[in-house]
């Protein structure tokens, strides 16, 4: 009944994950979902405001247009050059998405022939090895270690592969480790995808979400970047805006236009009011973004300083809403997670879920209130770990 490529598919772990909860809460388990990285907090006002508005236009209620509506890209693009000195010409380097994973699925696509290489990191959004296999490409895993900083260690990667691979996949600041990389970091990578004819897609939706002073930059925001790659973003984590499915993407045109000709035979296009709503968002007051930060450090520093008293060991993120902890010793990340579930009615995501390279660790996320993050850290306290 089904094609060959869906068997090649994992489940999607957060599906997986799902089910579990489901099956504790029946059991009357008082469950703390630490698990997803999905913003508790709401949507801005003047956001909301925005789509009410636009929503009553009868003009937006027809098809909007492929690219997405110029005065989003031009949002994008000005937004861009404010937050992080990158230049983008709206028109041809900027492209609206339906949320940030339609377009990294849909690359797979415009990139990659059946039997063609891409670099994925390991641990890793699901998404880069899922699109991958979907389009009949073949993931190579580049595990990103503890040793290294969660970063990829270019040169061990086998040389036949490099000759090979088409395309690499990046994240920084990344889900799930919240390593957090400078600048040097994408010199290196743009010197690599020049010298092996690779292209770069970062992915790069946590890039408000750091703390301390820390400013997370644009892969693009280096010298040759954009002869190399692009750069999805996403409306969703900055401004708590995960349901309304709106992103971008960034960079080389000409890799644009491969992906633009993909989405124009798959879909067609974000709700204009939507876009509206986003326009709002990058050209409003960032004041939000602040707070959200702010609310973020909080439960960041409860969770850390719960978890370091639990007796686990963890380092504190620079960025992202996630904690990436070591499994204590005798646990795999599986059997560890369910331990905390079943016996603490918390929720983790086991790093295995990830890639192999996330066995050994778990990932806790901040999008539940403080007092729920203390109620957590008390139980696990309790668990004697
Ligand atoms: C949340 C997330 C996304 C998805 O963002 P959308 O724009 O909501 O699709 C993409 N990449 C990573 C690494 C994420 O964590």
């Amino acid at each position: 009944m089904y094609a060959k490529r869906i068997s090649s598919l994992p489940p999607y772990l957060f599906a997986e994950i799902d089910a579990r909860k489901k099956e504790a809460k029946g059991k009357g388990i008082d469950i703390i979902d630490l698990s997803i990285g999905d913003p508790d907090l709401p949507t801005p006002p003047h956001v909301v405001e925005a789509v009410c508005n636009a929503a009553k236009d009868p003009l937006n209620h027809r098809y909007p247009s492929y690219d997405g509506m110029l005065a989003f890209r031009e949002a994008v693009a000005a937004w861009y050059n404010r937050r992080k000195r990158v230049h983008l010409d709206a028109e041809d380097e900027v492209l609206t998405l339906i949320g940030s994973k339609e377009g990294i699925a849909h690359s797979a696509f415009a990139f990659l022939d059946p039997g063609d290489i891409a670099l994925v990191p390991d641990p890793a959004y699901p998404v880069y090895k899922g699109a991958t296999l979907l389009a009949n490409g073949i993931p190579h895993s580049v595990p990103l270690r503890e040793e290294n900083e969660f970063m990829p260690d270019l040169e061990s990667i086998d040389k036949e592969v490099v000759r090979k691979a088409k395309l690499m996949f990046l994240n920084y600041p990344n889900n799930p480790t919240a390593a957090a990389v400078e600048k040097s970091f994408f010199k290196e990578i743009v010197d690599f995808a020049h010298d092996h004819d690779i292209t770069i897609l970062h992915d790069n939706p946590y890039s408000e979400l750091t703390f301390e002073g820390y400013e997370a930059p644009s892969f693009l925001s280096v010298e040759g970047a954009k002869d190399v790659g692009i750069e999805f973003n996403s409306l969703s984590k900055t401004y708590n805006m995960t349901g309304w499915r709106i992103g971008y993407v960034i960079g080389n045109s000409e890799l644009l236009k491969g992906l633009r000709l993909v989405k124009t035979n798959v879909d067609s296009g974000a709700f204009q009011a939507v876009q509206a709503a986003g326009i709002a968002a990058l050209n409003g007051h960032q004041d939000c973004i602040e707070a959200n930060v702010a609310i973020y450090r909080e439960r960041r520093d409860i969770l850390f300083d719960g978890l370091k008293s639990a007796g686990m060991e963890v380092k504190k993120p620079k960025a992202t809403f996630y904690l990436w902890a070591k499994v204590p010793p005798g646990f795999s990340s599986i059997r560890f997670s369910m331990l905390l579930l079943e016996r603490a009615g918390v929720v983790v995501t086991p790093g295995i879920g990830f890639g192999e390279a996330g066995e050994g660790f778990v990932r806790f996320s901040l999008c539940v209130n403080k007092e729920r993050i203390k109620e957590a850290c008390e139980r696990l306290k309790k668990l004697a770990i």
